[in-house]
């Protein structure tokens, strides 16, 4: 089953659908049932619709497992109130800077950067599924060797590369074309 999804008419399409798909607890057809969306609050208090609940409902003797699952957007970051365009600033402007002060700062205007160090600790843990998933992944030797960022050398080449396959927006990307958080 998909988890991520260009628009939200093509996901609402699939949802129009969703009893042929198979629950990926129980692997049971018939059995998911749409519930409530996921949203994510602006700092102006509106809510826009980043995801949806789905749950294979033990209901009236339907016999699902109960187990909940959710659809995300590309733009989303499951679990995070942050969005995929941020994390894209803050990868793009620490391969650029290699500061995460100074891309924390960038993607989410924060001045306090601890998050930042999350972020960027979440993303070496990724590394080699990142790796996994590109096309041609080089060795790593070159480009930022030798740089005196030597405890970042396999992340910044393995964004770097992502980024040349992917293109600008190598959060969405990521997550549609793979159909896995980029987090
Ligand atoms: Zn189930």
């Amino acid at each position: 089953m998909p988890k991520f999804f260009d628009t939200l008419d093509n996901l609402c399409r699939f949802l129009s659908q969703i009893n042929q798909e198979k629950c990926p607890t129980c692997q049971n057809t018939n059995l998911l049932v749409p519930h409530s969306w996921v949203y994510k609050y602006s700092s102006s208090h509106q809510r826009h619709i980043v995801g949806k609940r789905l749950w294979c409902s033990p209901r009236y003797q339907r016999g699902g497992c109960g187990a909940s699952h959710r659809l995300y957007l590309r733009f989303a970051l499951p679990g995070l109130c942050y969005l995929a365009a941020q994390l894209t600033i803050f990868v793009t402007a620490f391969l650029t800077t290699r500061s995460v002060p100074k891309a924390y700062q960038q993607a989410t205007g924060a001045t306090e950067s601890r998050n930042g160090y999350r972020w960027l600790a979440r993303i070496k843990f990724r590394v080699s599924d990142y790796r996994t998933a590109l096309a041609k992944p080089t060795t790593l030797t070159t480009s930022f060797s030798g740089a005196q960022f030597p405890q970042y050398q396999v992340v910044l080449e393995t964004l770097s590369q992502l980024k040349g396959e992917l293109g600008e927006n190598i959060c969405e990307a990521f997550q549609l074309r793979f159909q896995k958080s980029f987090f």
